[in-house]
């Protein structure tokens, strides 16, 4: 049977990294993913600010395209904030996942594609990790002293096939990739659009994303919870054909594949952590934020993170791993839960028009402010806005009672 230091589950962002990170620091580290090919679940749609990319030294081969421009078009109303630079990219997110395998093996790890986890046990000191290469059905066993759940929302190694798991606040999204002609992408080729409001996904959110090579990724997500206003009849799959038909009207496009997946977030960061030797990350512990669903970058910091305790923990510095979960907390929890606060308000308790007008109120915001909103979660910068908004409220009420006054003063 095969020795390593760390065998990680699931080579999404946060595995890969996890791997990349202990491999580099020379573990014996083995990757498993259950499917053969990066493309097969190429299901994200991957925006990320620029700071990701010189965080974690990526290179230029993992990214579909920059963005530059941030746009929000509700049911009626619609801002810009441009910038004469690139503020973030859209990964090739298939192209991301591969890069960071590519480089656990160079750095001597091993990355098995096609491998199903089934389970472990307990065996003296060490952990016997069962696998199915799928292709043959083969069982295949390894051992290791330390294990990590990477597997997304699926959080396989915390929780066995018939265990319950809590209660998530899930989201679904479903994404068209699409390609059009040069001059029609060019139009879009530079903005991360966000679509809010009831006209365009009453409890969530659709986009458009630049891809490159004359592709477009349009998209809707939403929170699986019933709106405070908004009883929702139509499907997911109309909201994305709702962009097509609506938004990009005639605009001829040729639809590469759909794609699509799922979010399952532990309100309040109560996720199991670690189980003796086992350690969860990425999305199998929440790391995705409720705002946006970006969990791109906090997967692979939050993989940061637990490398560090791993080295830690095989060295024998530390016994268990309660250090790194109160670490998370500490760093997590204040953000996290004001994002999810404002994602549950704005897409489940927002009437349509206040969308339109809190929108309207954001045009005041300069970029630098919009940009730490959304990829900072800095809520404070919302005051501004909201200030805006209290002055024109009593502007308003001012004049009306100056007019009653005069009005009166007449008689
Ligand atoms: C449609 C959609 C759009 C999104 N858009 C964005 C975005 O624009 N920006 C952003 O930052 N985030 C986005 N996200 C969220 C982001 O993709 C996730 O937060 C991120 O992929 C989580 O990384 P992860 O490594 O924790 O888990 P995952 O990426 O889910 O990876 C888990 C891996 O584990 C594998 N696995 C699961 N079970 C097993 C098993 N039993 N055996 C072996 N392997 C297994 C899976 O195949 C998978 O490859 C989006 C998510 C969705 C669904």
């Amino acid at each position: 049977m095969e020795r390593f230091d760390v065998v990680v589950i699931g080579a999404g962002p946060a595995g890969g990294q996890c791997a990349r990170q202990l491999t580099q620091a020379g573990q014996r580290v083995l990757l498993i993913e259950q499917h053969e090919t990066f493309d097969q679940n190429d299901f994200s749609s991957a925006a990320t600010p620029l700071e990701t990319l010189e965080t974690f030294n990526l290179p230029e081969t993992v990214i579909g395209s920059y963005w530059q421009n941030l746009v929000i078009i509700t049911t009626n109303i619609q801002q810009k904030w441009p910038s004469p630079k690139p503020l973030g990219a859209v990964f090739d997110f298939a192209k991301l996942r591969e890069f960071l395998a590519t480089e656990v093996q160079s750095q001597g790890g091993e990355v098995w594609m096609g491998y199903r986890y089934l389970r472990y046990y307990q065996n003296h000191q060490n952990t016997i990790v069962e696998l199915k290469q799928r292709s043959t059905g083969e069982i295949i066993q390894v051992e290791t002293q330390v294990l990590v759940d990477a597997t997304g929302p699926a959080r396989a190694v915390m929780y066995s096939k018939k265990e319950p798991q809590p209660n998530y606040l899930t989201a679904t999204a479903i994404e068209y990739l699409i390609e059009l002609s040069a001059t029609d992408y060019q139009k879009y080729s530079q903005d991360l659009i966000f679509f809010l409001g009831h006209r365009w996904m009453p409890r969530g959110y659709s986009w458009i994303f630049p891809m490159g090579n004359n592709r477009l990724k349009v998209g809707s997500a939403q929170l699986n919870r019933s709106h405070q206003w908004v009883n929702q009849n139509q499907n997911l799959r109309s909201y994305v054909e709702l962009l097509l038909t609506d938004y990009l009207t005639d605009i001829p496009y040729k639809i590469i594949n759909h794609h699509g997946g799922m979010l399952k977030y532990c309100s309040g960061l109560k996720d199991v952590y670690y189980q003796d030797n086992i350690i969860a990350i990425g999305d199998a512990v929440s790391m995705v934020n409720m705002l946006g669903g970006e969990g791109i970058r906090h997967g692979m910091q939050n993989a940061n993170i637990a490398a560090g305790y791993i080295q830690d923990y095989l060295a024998g510095k530390i016994t268990d791993f309660a250090g790194y979960r109160q670490d998370i907390r500490q760093t997590y929890t204040k953000t996290w839960n004001g994002s999810e606060k404002m994602g549950l308000s704005k897409y489940l308790k927002y009437s349509d028009e206040s969308i339109d007008k809190g929108v309207y109120y954001l045009k005041d915001l300069s970029l630098d402010d919009m940009m730490a909103i959304l990829f900072h979660y800095d809520f404070k910068r919302l005051y501004k806005a909201v200030f805006k908004y209290l002055r024109y409220k009593f502007d308003k009420v001012w004049i009306t009672l100056k007019i009653k006054l005069n009005s009166t003063s007449n008689f």
